[in-house]
């Protein structure tokens, strides 16, 4: 049998550790599940990965597993928000779904694809069982929907329920999902915040992601309202006219920790708010699924710049077409060529961790934290930063560790 507790030492190109600088030729120590050294120079016994590169394994803030099925995006691209709501809705009421099977397929890609962390928004098919035997690091949110004020009550105690529920979870970590202004009335909004600040829970809220959502809450019309009232869930009293994601950014703020999920759409007020409270708030950015709709340039930089936290999520496979976290780190680095490579990188790695409440557990290669790790093979080249050598390539993870064991490839 082998011998959980043997340590055993990694050498590579370079460890890139993210809480300090690359390390050519670094190597790191693992015993059990966690690392015990970080050290620049590799000793006789290490093993030598070889051209690659080691990171902390990756996180990624935003998905919905249960699209994990999805061969491709679902509607096209560059189609309006609602439009694409309205094939998600008909692909979740198709008989032919197995919801649970997706699930599986999604965490079995995360983890070849060197994610390590998922913060996961779920509806449905998770079980008990499929929760604890989940080998990554999970952030379980539950996904709440009711725009009608009479639905509320009902939801509160659904989310209530789940909390209770989630009370002995020892593998993953429960949070709450209010799913967007639009989906939700602002009062079950509050009261999910105040659940969740009675738990010590994060919660997790797509906001200002279209610019039908904001045409929605300033003026109370335009695509989603139609939509809703199809869906015979419209209320005019739900969404107060001249409202902004402003308003909602306020709720959010009460929660321990909050992720707004996109935030394409946030205005400079917005994005000043979210920077003053950057110790508990994190905007997600998806960067693929921002891409496939086509919306305006990302207000990231900005952001960045304001001091504001931001973290990268592939949000699912309905929107996006692979669950790589890595993939998503390199869109960054080419469409925002102001952003320092190695800034790129905390964002597919620590700044998840500080979204999620995990920094102290993930994120960085330091002893002490869990030996999660990501292996990305270089090409032969040669670059003044050596994070360039991640971001300008195409090459997948050849490996994957979860808590100090190489995850086998299928
Ligand atoms: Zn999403």
């Amino acid at each position: 049998m082998l011998d959980e507790t043997a340590a055993y030492s990694l050498t590579a190109r370079y460890v890139f550790p993210v809480a300090g600088p690359p390390l050519p030729g670094g190597c790191i120590t693992v015993q059990g599940e966690r690392i015990v050294a970080v050290e620049a120079r590799s000793t006789a016994n290490c093993i030598d990965l070889g051209n690659v590169a080691l990171l902390p394994g990756l996180v990624n803030a935003h998905t919905h597993l249960e699209f994990s099925d999805c061969q491709k995006p679902l509607g096209r691209r560059g189609q309006p928000l609602p439009e694409w709501i309205r094939e998600v809705i008909a692909t979740r009421r198709s008989d032919a779904r197995d919801p649970a099977a997706a699930i599986a397929a999604g965490l079995a890609e995360s983890l070849q694809a060197g994610t390590t962390t998922v913060g996961e928004i779920a509806t449905g098919g998770w079980t008990a069982e499929s929760l604890s035997a989940a080998a990554l690091d999970l952030t379980v949110f539950y996904e709440l929907l009711g725009l009608p004020a009479e639905r509320a009550t009902e939801r509160l105690a659904d989310a209530a329920r789940f909390v209770e529920e989630s009370a002995d979870a020892r593998s993953w970590h429960p949070g709450i999902s209010p799913h967007a202004p639009y989906s939700v009335h602002p009062e079950l909004v509050v009261g999910l915040v105040r659940l969740a600040m009675a738990h010590r829970l994060p919660v997790a809220m797509h906001l200002a992601e279209s610019p039908e959502e904001i045409e929605l809450l300033t003026a109370g019309s335009g695509p989603f309202r139609d939509m809703l009232q199809v869906l015979g869930v419209w209320e005019p009293t739900a969404i107060p006219h001249g409202t902004h994601p402003l308003e909602y950014l306020q709720i959010l703020a009460e929660a321990p920790r909050a992720l707004v999920v996109h935030g394409n759409y946030l205005n400079i007020e917005e994005l000043e708010y979210l920077a003053v409270h950057a110790e508990r708030m994190t905007l997600v950015y998806c960067p693929r699924t921002h891409d496939y709709f086509g919306h305006r340039r990302h207000p990231l930089p900005k952001l960045m710049a304001l001091g504001g936290r931001v973290a990268l999520g592939t949000d699912s496979r309905a929107s996006n077409p692979d669950l790589s976290l890595l993939a998503e780190m390199r869109h960054v680095a080419r469409g925002f060529p102001e952003l320092a490579p190695r800034e790129v990188l905390r964002l597919g790695t620590i700044a998840g961790a500080q979204a999620l409440g995990r920094a102290h557990e993930i994120g960085t290669l330091e002893p002490g934290k869990l030996a999660n790790l990501a292996v990305i093979p270089l090409e032969e080249l040669t670059a003044a930063d050596p994070h360039e050598l991640i971001f300008s390539s195409e090459l997948a993870p050849t490996a994957t560790y979860y808590r100090g064991r190489k995850i086998q490839r299928s």
